[in-house]
C-alpha cells in the first residue's frame, strides 16, 4: 500500500483497471451450493457469438452487473452465468463467406465442424470484452449451446414435450423464407412498407384485382362478400382460371370488403394469412405453387422452374397479349419479410415440427412475474393475444440441434431414442431397437433441425440445474434481464416452455432494458455509421466510465442515445472523487479516527444527516433496479454535499489541533467508506481502488451494502442554512472581487437558532464570524449620491458641475426627501426629475455593512478597512 501522498496525482485508469483485472480471482463470483444465504439466479441472456460484443450487450450486462454486485453486498448467493447462445443462420453464412464454398459443397458433420471452431473463436473474445468491462460472471456456470451437454438437454426437453401432447408434427402452412431455406416462426417475421401493384384482371368475366399475379397457379377459390349484389348470379358456381384452365369454386365470406377492388378476390394457397384463414375455414383444395427454394412448380405450367419475380412479369405479359389485364394501381403494402435477411417470406405448407400455444397458462404466468418496468407486460399481453398459429420449431438448416427423431422406412412408425442416450443425431447414428411396430431396422433419421429458440428458451431450466427430475433444485430463477426487442420471442418462449416442462413461472422478476441508438438518435447501423462499439469507450476513458454511462443514460427499460458527453462527465467525476480521495487520505494518515469521537460540530453532523439520506435513497432504488437515480444520488452526495460543501467547511478545522478536528476525521471516513460501497456495483475498479487505501488493502467487494443511518432533524435544517450562508457569503466575495481566502472582516449572522460550528464558518469565510439570536438593528442609511448624466448635461449645460457641488454640499440626509428648488450661482433653480438618485447603505452599530438575505438568516458583514 502506497502512503497517500505518494497516491498518483491524476487517476489514471487503465492502469488501475488493469492491475485489478490480474489482481482479482474468478472464484469470488462462483455460486456456492452449500451456501446458506437467499439465492439470487440471474437468468442472464445468451448473446449470439459474432465476435462483437456490442454496444447493447454492454448496457444490459452493465444492469445485470450493477444488481449483481449490490445483491452479492446485500447477502444474496448469487448466480451470474454467462451463456452463447451458438445455432442458427448467421454463422452458416459467415462459414461460407470465410471459406468461400457453400453449405453443399461439403458433407453436413463438415460443416457442423466449421461452425463450431468459428463460434469457438468468436466466444474467446467475447470472453476478454467481458473481463475489461469488470462483469462479475460466474465462469463456473458457463454453458456454450452447441455444446452436447447443452443441446442434449435442448433434446431432452422435446422429448418431454413430444410426450406430453405440446409437440406434434404436422402439415401447415408456415412462414418460409427462400432465400435462408428454413421455415420461420411468426415472431422472426418482419414487417416492411413497399409500393406493390394491383392488377386488374378478367376472370371469367368477372374483374378481380391481385398483387400476386404469379399465384394464379395456386388459386383455389373466388370469393365474394355474401350480400354483395353484383355477384350474387355466380353464387354456388365454379369459375375457370384464367390462362391455367382449372375450375375453382365461389365462395361467399363476410370478411370480403365489397370496396377492395372490384369485391371479388382470389384465394391461393397461399398469398398471406387471410389466405390460410380463408383455406381452412372453406375447406378448399391445395394447390402448391412455389417450391422451397422459391421456383414454380409442375401446377404452373409453362411457368415451372421460374422464380417468382420471373413469374408475375410472364404472367402480366401474357394476359396483356391474351388482352385480360384491364388496368394497374399503384398499391402501398406491408409485406412479412424474414428478419435475418429481409427477403418476403413465402407461406408455404410443409411437414412441419410444432409447440402448441396455450394462450391462457401464458398469460397467467406472466402475470405472476414482476415486471420492470411494468408496462412491459402488455406488450407480453398483446402479443400472447394475438397468437393465432402454433409456433412452427424445426428448420431446415445444419448448425443447429438436431431433432432426436426417426422414421421406420418400413411402416413410417416414428420412433424416439431413450432419454439417456441423448444427444443423439438421428442422421448419424440409428435407434437401439427395432420398429416396435413391424420390427424393421431400416429408418431414416429426422433432417430437420431445430429453432434455435428451442436452445436459448430453456437456459433458465439450465442454469437452475434442470436434469428432467422434477422442479429444478433453483427454480424459478429470481430475475430475467433482457432487450425489448426479444420480449415476444426468448420471453414468450421461456415462459411457455416453463409452463410447460416444469408447471410454472421461470423467473420471479423480469427486467426490460431498452435499446441503445447511435449519436444522430437513430438504430446503430453500418449504412449510417453510427456504430460506437464498446471497445473503443474502453480504450479512451476505460470500463468505469462506461458503466457510469450505461447506468446514468435513461430510466431503466427506456431507450438511450449513446453520447461521448456523457462517458466525459463519468471519466471527470471520477476525477473529482479521486481529488477528494487524495484529500480524505492524507487527513486520515495524519492520525486516522476513532470511531467513538462524539460527533457535534453542525457541519459535521449536517454531512452525516445527508450521506443517511443518500444511502436510503439508493438503496431504495438499487431494489427496484433504478440505476439512473442511485448513481445520480451518489454523485450529487459526493460533488455538493462532500466536495463543495462540507469539505470547504471543515477544511480549516482539519488543519488547526482542536479537538473538534477528529470528528470531522471520523465523518470523513464515514462518507468516504459510504461512497465507496454504494460505487462498488458501479465503479467496480475505481471503488476498489479507492477502499483498498482507505481500508488498508481490503477489498470492497467483499463489504456487506452499507447500512449506516443517522437522524438529527435540527442539524438537517440548520446545517442546510449553515451551508446556504457560508456559499452566499462566498459568492458575495467572489462578486465584490475579493480573493476567496482573502481575509473579510466581522461577519455576523442573526439565525433563530445558534449554532456550534466549532470555527467552520469563521475559517472557511476567512472573518471574525459572530452567531446571534437576537434582532438585527439596522440604520438606513443615505450614503453617496449617483448622478443622472444624461439629464443634467441638456438640463444646465455649463452650469452642470455647479449643479453637482451645489446638490453635494446639501446634507445627506436630506436627500431621502430632496427640496424641489436650489440655488445655483445666485438664482433658484428647479431641481430636475431623475437627475440623481440616492445611494443607501445600512450601519449597523455605527458601522458601515453590508447586508445579505438567505431565507431567514440575515448575515450583516464590515469589511475590515
Ligand atoms: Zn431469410
Ligand atoms: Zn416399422
Amino acid at each position: 500500500m502506497v502512503s497517500s501522498d505518494q497516491l498518483p496525482k491524476n487517476y489514471d485508469f487503465a492502469k488501475v483497471e488493469e492491475r485489478w483485472r490480474s489482481t482479482w480471482r474468478d472464484e469470488d463470483h462462483y455460486f456456492d451450493k452449500n451456501s446458506k444465504k437467499p439465492q439470487f439466479v440471474i437468468d442472464t441472456p445468451p448473446p449470439y457469438p459474432t465476435g462483437n460484443f456490442h454496444i447493447g450487450n454492454a448496457l444490459n450486462w452493465c444492469y445485470i452487473d450493477f444488481f449483481a454486485r449490490y445483491k452479492r453486498m446485500k447477502g444474496f448467493n448469487v448466480m451470474f452465468p454467462q451463456g452463447w447462445d451458438c445455432h442458427g443462420l448467421p454463422t452458416e453464412v459467415k462459414v461460407e463467406e470465410l471459406n468461400h464454398i457453400t453449405k453443399n459443397d461439403v458433407s453436413r458433420e463438415e460443416f457442423r465442424r466449421m461452425c463450431h471452431e468459428l463460434t469457438e473463436q468468436n466466444i474467446s473474445l467475447m470472453r476478454l470484452t467481458l473481463r475489461k468491462m469488470a462483469f462479475s460472471t460466474d465462469w463456473s456456470n458457463e454453458y456454450i449451446t452447441m455444446m452436447p451437454d447443452y443441446y442434449g438437454k435442448t433434446q431432452l426437453s422435446f422429448l418431454r414435450m413430444l410426450k406430453s401432447g405440446y409437440i406434434y408434427q404436422s402439415e401447415h402452412p408456415v412462414n418460409y423464407c427462400i432465400r435462408c431455406e428454413t421455415a420461420i416462426a411468426f415472431a422472426e417475421v418482419a414487417y416492411d412498407d413497399r409500393e406493390t401493384q394491383l392488377n386488374y384482371f378478367d376472370f371469367s368475366g368477372v374483374e378481380i384485382a391481385s398483387t400476386r399475379p404469379e399465384l394464379l397457379a395456386a388459386c383455389v377459390a373466388v370469393a365474394v362478400h355474401p350480400a354483395d349484389e353484383r355477384y350474387l348470379y355466380i353464387k354456388d358456381t365454379k369459375m375457370k382460371v384464367p390462362l391455367f384452365g382449372h375450375e375453382v369454386p365461389v365462395v361467399q365470406d363476410e370478411a370480403v370488403d365489397p370496396a377492395f377492388g372490384s369485391g371479388a378476390v382470389m384465394i391461393c394457397t397461399f398469398g398471406d394469412k387471410q389466405d390460410v384463414h380463408w383455406w381452412k375455414k372453406h375447406n378448399l383444395s391445395l394447390r402448391k405453387a412455389i417450391d422451397r427454394q422459391g421456383k414454380m412448380t409442375a401446377i404452373a405450367g409453362r411457368y415451372e422452374g421460374m422464380n417468382t419475380t420471373d413469374c408475375r412479369t410472364a404472367i402480366l405479359a401474357d394476359m396483356k397479349s391474351h388482352k385480360i389485364l384491364k388496368r394497374q394501381e399503384n398499391l402501398a403494402q406491408r409485406v412479412g419479410t424474414c428478419w435475418r435477411c429481409k427477403t418476403p417470406i413465402e407461406i408455404l405448407s410443409e411437414r412441419q415440427w410444432f409447440v402448441k400455444i396455450k394462450p391462457g397458462e401464458i398469460q397467467k404466468a406472466a402475470h405472476q412475474i414482476k415486471w420492470y418496468p411494468e408496462h412491459m407486460l402488455l406488450r407480453m399481453e398483446n402479443w400472447v393475444e394475438q397468437m393465432e398459429w402454433d409456433w412452427c420449431i424445426s428448420r431446415q438448416r445444419i448448425f443447429a440441434t438436431p431433432i432426436p427423431v426417426w422414421f421406420c422406412k418400413k411402416c413410417g412408425e416414428m420412433v424416439v431414442p431413450d432419454e439417456r442416450d441423448l444427444p443423439v443425431d438421428p442422421t448419424l447414428v440409428p435407434p437401439k431397437i427395432p420398429c416396435p411396430k413391424c420390427g424393421s431396422n431400416v429408418f431414416t433419421g429426422e433432417v430437420d433441425v431445430l429453432d434455435t429458440w428451442m436452445d436459448s428458451s430453456i437456459s433458465v431450466l439450465n442454469v437452475t440445474g434442470w436434469d428432467g427430475k422434477g422442479t429444478p433444485p433453483y427454480f424459478p430463477a429470481q430475475i430475467r434481464p433482457q432487450g425489448h426487442d426479444i420480449i415476444r420471442t426468448w420471453a414468450f418462449y421461456t415462459i411457455l416452455r416453463s409452463v410447460a416442462l416444469t408447471g410454472s413461472k421461470p423467473w420471479e422478476e423480469i427486467l426490460i432494458n431498452g435499446m441503445v441508438l447511435g449519436e444522430d438518435g437513430f438504430k446503430m447501423s453500418k449504412s449510417r455509421g453510427n456504430i460506437i462499439v464498446p471497445e473503443e469507450i474502453l480504450s479512451k476513458f476505460g470500463a468505469d466510465a462506461l458503466r457510469q454511462w450505461a447506468a446514468m443514460g435513461a430510466a431503466t427499460g427506456s431507450d438511450i442515445m449513446f453520447n461521448w458527453n456523457d462517458v466525459v462527465a463519468a471519466s471527470r467525476f471520477q476525477t473529482k472523487m479521486w481529488n477528494i480521495a487524495k484529500f480524505v487520505l492524507i487527513q486520515l494518515e495524519k492520525e486516522g479516527f476513532d470511531q467513538n469521537t462524539p460527533v457535534t460540530a453542525l457541519a459535521d453532523r449536517w454531512l452525516l444527516v445527508h450521506l443517511s439520506d443518500t444511502i436510503q435513497q439508493v438503496s431504495t432504488a438499487m431494489e427496484c433496479y433504478q440505476f439512473d437515480t442511485a448513481l445520480k444520488a451518489i454523485r450529487e452526495f459526493a460533488w455538493d454535499s462532500l466536495a463543495d460543501n462540507y469539505i470547504e467547511l471543515v477544511k480549516g478545522r482539519l488543519y488547526t489541533g482542536d479537538a473538534s478536528r477528529k470528528s470531522a476525521l471520523l465523518v470523513l471516513h464515514t462518507a468516504f467508506d459510504a461512497l465507496c460501497k454504494m460505487l462498488a456495483p458501479f465503479t467496480p475498479y475505481f471503488a476498489e481502488e479507492c477502499y483498498f487505501h482507505l481500508n488498508r488493502g481490503a477489498s470492497v467487494h467483499k463489504q456487506p451494502w452499507v447500512s449506516f443511518t443517522y437522524e438529527d432533524e435540527a442539524a438537517r435544517y440548520e446545517g442546510n442554512q449553515l451551508a446556504q450562508v457560508v456559499a452566499e457569503v462566498r459568492k458575495y466575495k467572489h462578486d465584490t472581487g475579493l480573493a476567496l481566502n482573502a481575509p473579510l472582516g466581522k461577519v455576523t449572522i442573526y439565525a433563530a437558532h445558534t449554532m456550534n460550528d466549532e470555527g467552520d464558518t469563521g475559517r472557511t469565510l476567512n472573518a471574525d464570524v459572530h452567531w446571534r439570536t437576537d434582532a438585527v438593528k439596522l440604520e438606513r442609511v443615505i450614503t453617496d449620491i449617483d448622478f443622472n448624466r444624461a439629464v443634467i448635461g441638456p438640463a444646465f449645460r455649463k452650469q452642470a458641475q455647479a449643479f453637482i457641488t451645489a446638490i453635494q454640499a446639501l446634507p445627506l440626509q436630506q436627500l431621502s426627501d430632496p427640496p424641489k428648488t436650489i440655488m445655483l450661482e445666485g438664482s433658484e433653480v428647479r431641481i430636475p426629475e431623475n437627475s440623481f438618485t440616492p445611494k443607501f447603505s445600512y450601519l449597523e452599530e455605527g458601522a458601515k455593512v453590508d447586508v445579505i438575505t438567505v431565507g431567514d438568516v440575515i448575515v450583516t458583514i464590515a469589511k475590515s478597512a
